[in-house]
């Protein structure tokens, strides 16, 4: 075998799995393909929070098999390990891995194979990322992620601590640290530790580098970790805040033990210490039950808020979770409230971005191509730049000039010498 592809599906947590196994893989000497689906082993890594995320895994998977037949397909995520036998029986496919598996993957595959050291790993990041927590022990009553990938498991402070230090020495300006459920980072540890502790601890390095955090669970922020996630220096200014609805009743019916006014408060908090700041949430239409006024209250709440964007997730039953057997809102409700949800988080956005025409801001360079480059600002703008100097990976500044609905137009600052 001398290549290999990863197809990544779902959360940040994946994408973290599969950027370490990329960097196993091209250490015991194959090649990365850039398109994921071609090369001599394709992986691919599932989700299974929504009954789309299994189609769209299951779609690729037979493109796959279709498209490179000759190529080894291990089949690894959170749709293999609630649904190993299904791809077991499919022929092409070389290997289920189930969670419990998931790590060094390419050790497992490639058990003979000597691990070289020194290969750049910014050849194929411009960003590095890290998983600091799996699994989770909450119960909310619509989410399959506790019986897929367990109670909430924290990687040692001391081992988190000398990845971040490994991936600054090696270059990385942004480091995003993921966690399925990160705001519970370091409660399993001996001794306890917490997600403020850690990223104490990564303030206090040195070294020219911002973190950026994935998801955070409005339960569990109190007030010294707002404080610090608002006025670091080291963190980027985006929050990504794990809502789900904007109704008490639904909330509560979700096993969600938050207020509508503790979200406001956490968010005015975070807006007033921290201005420039992006704020995302992630919201659950059609959960069983919702009824209009229930999405009203939505509705109202997130078009109220200093939200600059909010990813919009149908429901779909999970096998085995509470909710699943609840009376089910009909498919054509659930489309149109989805919709609606989405134009307004555009709309927000838009208006967020233009907030910031004719500044200047932070950002590393993501991609590069022949008509420029694409900046991803600290706050978590994408700003489409015609000159770039800099490589992939390397922090910039730079100034907005043009917003539209679509894109960000900016340039570097200092503008390039004609
Ligand atoms: S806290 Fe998040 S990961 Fe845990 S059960 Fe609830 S929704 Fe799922």
């Amino acid at each position: 075998m001398n290549s290999f592809s990863i197809q990544n599906f779902g959360c940040r947590v994946n994408q973290a799995e599969s950027f370490e196994w990329a960097e196993g893989f091209q250490r015991r000497g194959l090649r990365l393909e850039q398109d994921s689906g071609l090369g001599d082993l394709v992986i691919v890594n599932t989700c299974t929070l929504t009954g789309r995320a299994d189609r769209d895994a299951r779609k690729f998977i037979r493109k796959v098999l279709r498209e490179n037949p000759r190529a080894r397909v291990v089949v690894a995520g959170c749709l293999a390990e609630r649904n190993p036998r299904e791809f077991d029986m499919i022929p092409g496919v070389w290997k289920v891995i189930p969670n419990s598996e998931k790590a060094s993957l390419p050790e497992r595959l490639f058990p003979q194979a000597e691990a070289a050291t020194g290969i750049d790993i910014r050849s194929f990041r411009s960003r590095a990322l890290l998983k600091v927590q799996d699994g989770c022990s909450g119960a909310c009553t619509f989410c399959i992620i506790p019986k897929v990938r367990g109670k909430s498991a924290s990687l040692p402070k001391v081992e988190a601590l000398s990845r971040i230090e490994r991936f600054e020495s090696q270059g990385f300006k942004e480091i995003v640290l993921t966690g399925i459920h990160l705001c519970s980072y370091g409660h399993d540890l001996t001794p306890r530790s917490s997600l403020l502790e850690l990223l104490g601890e990564v303030e206090r390095m040195s070294g020219e580098f911002k973190v950026r955090l994935s998801s955070l669970d409005p339960r569990w922020l109190p007030r010294p970790l707002l404080e610090h996630l608002a006025t670091s220096s080291k963190i980027c200014p985006h929050f990504h805040l794990s809502l789900q609805h904007g109704s008490e009743r639904i909330l509560e019916a979700m096993g969600r033990t938050s207020t509508i006014s503790e979200y406001r408060e956490i968010m005015a908090y975070l807006c007033g210490r921290s201005p420039s700041a992006s704020l995302g949430a992630d919201i659950i239409v059609g959960f069983p039950d919702e009824t209009d006024e229930d999405f009203r209250a939505t509705e109202d709440f997130l078009d109220g808020s200093p939200l600059s964007y909010f990813h919009v997730f149908s429901y779909s039953p999970r096998p085995g979770t509470v909710a699943s057997g609840w009376k089910p809102v009909d498919e054509k409700t659930k489309k149109g409230r989805a919709s609606c949800l989405r134009k307004i988080s555009k709309r927000k956005n838009t208006a967020f971005r233009r907030s910031f025409r004719s500044e200047v801001l932070d950002g590393i360079v993501i991609q590069k191509d022949d008509h420029g480059a694409e900046v991803l600002t600290a706050n978590y703008i994408d700003v489409r730049v015609p000159l770039c100097a800099a490589g992939e990976g390397e922090a910039v500044k730079v100034k907005i000039r043009k917003v539209t609905d679509r894109e960000t137009n900016g340039e570097i600052i200092p503008p390039l010498p004609l």
